[in-house]
């Protein structure tokens, strides 16, 4: 897919809420897999911190909804747990695991 294609259609599931498309995508599969082997598996967060913890994600440092170019881009990939995860993404916290936290509590 080409950059222009690819800002195109990740515009339109930001727009029709429906990113999950791409996260289900073979494309995003793939990168997802080489970042998590770049990375050994591990929690490239933790890892600063001189703990060891296996990843449970794939992130995006520049995030898809500013950055729709990086997308595909394996430099714009970091491996994560899921608590450091929830720590970039602030915003998340309203639908996932802790349905009581909201946007406005943040
Ligand atoms: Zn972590
Ligand atoms: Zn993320």
């Amino acid at each position: 897919m080409t950059t222009p294609d690819l800002v195109h259609w990740i515009n339109k599931l930001i727009e029709n809420n429906n990113i999950k498309a791409f996260y289900n995508s073979k494309l995003w599969e793939q990168i997802r897999d080489e970042a998590l082997k770049r990375d050994n598996n591990e929690c490239q967060k933790c890892k600063t911190k001189g703990l060891f913890r296996a990843a449970q994600c794939v992130h995006h440092i520049k995030h898809v909804r500013k950055h729709p170019e990086l997308a595909l881009s394996l430099d714009n990939t970091i491996s994560l747990c899921n608590s450091c995860h929830d720590e970039e993404h602030p915003e998340k916290l309203n639908n996932k695991s802790k349905p009581q936290l909201n946007e406005e509590r943040w």
